[in-house]
């Protein structure tokens, strides 16, 4: 699929069920609740400034020219920039070492006027991701990479959620999916996106089942599932035929020229519920991150 889906008009929140009256399934409008966000933070962000007399930072650290990061990192400073939120941009050689990257971390770890940093990744071979993450303070750890986040996280204790697992859980919301009882399958078990999400998942009380390359019969897991979540990196691996009939798909794929894990025209046809893919989780996970950010520049102006 490479082109984007035609999005329901009417209101994310006006669906009772993830049913289909037509037998198709409902699109899941992830650019729509997430300009909605973003202007509910724009406005935070505004009050914030007007009462503190400092907008909302977000430090964002590259390490090296990879293209897809410049893009993100790009992207995200320009949306910063639309909700009022200041961004400081790091930008760091390819040969950086942990040792350097963990003291600009700590740095800006350290600085009064960040409230949010984000560590771009994948960082480069040579460097020991987890310690870098690890030198990102909790309170300003608005990517929810660290291992405090996760836990928290897990435990369903405050703290910031991995962005794209927190947009996910914000979108079942808003399309009224509770996962209370359901079946839920994730597929991919990443540590930013697959054990997170179902974690989350695990804490709305939903029966989580994780899948990954050694999973034996894939098909066999997703077809029990009524709430699919595919974050695995293969182009169209999920295929319609194994979405039981009304399921819930959410698609994190991303995959060159547009396309996520889940053959969409296959899955649209049975599900009840989906995620085109684009316009389905990749906006959340950036509204996730602005709006994370103001949270944290909120709190920060409380103490
Ligand atoms: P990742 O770190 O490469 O993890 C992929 C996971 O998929 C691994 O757990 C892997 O299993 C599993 N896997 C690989 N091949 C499989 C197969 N044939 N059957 C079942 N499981 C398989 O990827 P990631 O960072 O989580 O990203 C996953 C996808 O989400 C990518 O397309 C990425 O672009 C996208 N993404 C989107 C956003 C967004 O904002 N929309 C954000 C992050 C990521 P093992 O653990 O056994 O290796």
């Amino acid at each position: 699929m490479t082109q984007a889906h035609q999005l329901s008009p009417s209101s994310p929140a006006s669906s009772a069920s993830s049913a289909s009256p037509t037998g198709r399934a409902r699109l899941m409008d992830g650019t729509g609740l997430a300009r909605r966000i973003l202007a509910e933070t724009a406005l935070r962000a505004a009050a914030l400034t007007a009462r503190t007399g400092t907008a909302p930072c977000l430090a964002t650290v590259l390490v090296g020219a990879d293209p897809a990061s410049v893009t993100y990192v790009r992207m995200k400073r320009n949306r910063c920039r639309e909700a009022g939120i200041a961004s400081r941009q790091v930008e760091l050689p390819a040969g950086t070492t942990t040792a350097e990257l963990v003291r600009t971390l700590t740095e800006l770890s350290d600085d009064p006027g960040v409230h949010g940093i984000l560590l771009q990744h994948p960082m480069g071979e040579h460097i020991d991701e987890r310690a870098a993450f690890e030198a990102i303070v909790p309170e300003k750890d608005v990517d929810g990479v660290t291992l405090g986040s996760y836990s928290a996280m897990s435990f369903g204790l405050p703290g910031f959620q991995s962005c794209t697992p927190g947009g996910i859980m914000r979108l079942l919301d808003a399309y009224d999916v509770d996962p209370a009882g359901r079946r839920a399958v994730v597929v991919g078990r990443s540590a930013i996106l697959g054990k997170p999400v179902g974690m989350l998942l695990l804490g709305r009380d939903a029966t989580v089942t994780y899948c990954h390359s050694r999973t034996r019969d894939l098909s066999a897991e997703v077809r029990r599932a009524d709430i699919v979540v595919a974050a695995v990196g293969r182009p169209e691996l999920i295929r319609g035929e194994d979405i039981k009939p009304g399921a819930v798909v959410v698609d994190a794929g991303y995959n060159p020229g547009n396309v996520g894990d889940v053959h969409f025209d296959s899955a649209v046809e049975r599900a009840g519920l989906i995620t085109p893919v684009p316009g389905g989780v990749g906006p959340m996970t950036i509204a996730t991150l602005l709006e994370q950010t103001v949270t944290g520049a909120e709190r920060r102006s409380e103490r």
